[in-house]
C-alpha cells in the first residue's frame, strides 16, 4: 500500500444468520489487497432502530488500514455488500448486511454519495458500544470521544454477543 490512510468501518446485518455475515464480511475486507485490519470489536446483539418490525441486528466495528481513498473504499463496500445480496426495499428496511464508512482518516465531507464523517453514526449506541470497545479515545469529527459518546447513548438493547473480535492489534 503506497498512502496508508485509517478507516473505521460500521457493520450491520439482521438477515440470514447475522454473526455469520459479519464474519464473512470482514474475511471480505481482510482479503483486499488494499485493506488491512487493524482492529475488530465483539459482536454485539442490538435492538433495531427506526422500523421495529424486523429481526434483532448483530454490528461490529473495525478499524482499517488503506491505500484507498475513501470513494474507493465506499465502492468496495458495495460490492460487498451486493455480493451478500443486499435489497434497498426501503430506508430502515432489513437487510442482510449494511457495511458504512463512519472516519476516514479524519477527513470531512458534506457529498451525499460520502458523508465523513458518517452524519449518524454518533447518535447510534451500536455503532458507539462498539467502537469505544477497540478505540475509546478515538474522536468522532466534532462530536468528541467515542467512550463518551457510548456513555452517553448508553447500551440499552446492545448485548455483547460474542468475542467474535480481538479487540486488539491485529498480528
Ligand atoms: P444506507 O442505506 O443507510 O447504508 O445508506 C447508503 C447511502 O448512503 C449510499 O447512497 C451512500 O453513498 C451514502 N453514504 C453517505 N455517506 C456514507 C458513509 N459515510 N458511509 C456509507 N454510506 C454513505
Amino acid at each position: 500500500m503506497s498512502e496508508r490512510k485509517q478507516a473505521v468501518i460500521a457493520l450491520g446485518a439482521n438477515l440470514d444468520k447475522p454473526a455469520a455475515q459479519i464474519r464473512t464480511a470482514l474475511e471480505a475486507l481482510a482479503v483486499h489487497p488494499q485493506i488491512r485490519i487493524l482492529k475488530t470489536s465483539s459482536l454485539y446483539r442490538t435492538a433495531p432502530v427506526g422500523y421495529d418490525d424486523q429481526p434483532d441486528f448483530v454490528n461490529a466495528v473495525c478499524l482499517a488500514e488503506t491505500g484507498l481513498d475513501g470513494v474507493s473504499l465506499l465502492s468496495v463496500l458495495n460490492r460487498i455488500e451486493a455480493d451478500f445480496g443486499r435489497e434497498r426495499s426501503f430506508r430502515n428496511a432489513p437487510r442482510t448486511l449494511d457495511l458504512d464508512i463512519v472516519d476516514f482518516n479524519g477527513e470531512t465531507s458534506a457529498d451525499p454519495h460520502l458523508t465523513l464523517p458518517h452524519p449518524r453514526a454518533h447518535e447510534r449506541g451500536f455503532v458507539m458500544v462498539p467502537l469505544a470497545e477497540i478505540l475509546p479515545d478515538f474522536v468522532l469529527g466534532k462530536h468528541g470521544k467515542a467512550a463518551d459518546l457510548a456513555a452517553a447513548l448508553g447500551d440499552e438493547g446492545i448485548v455483547l454477543l460474542d468475542g467474535g473480535g480481538d479487540g486488539k492489534q491485529a498480528v
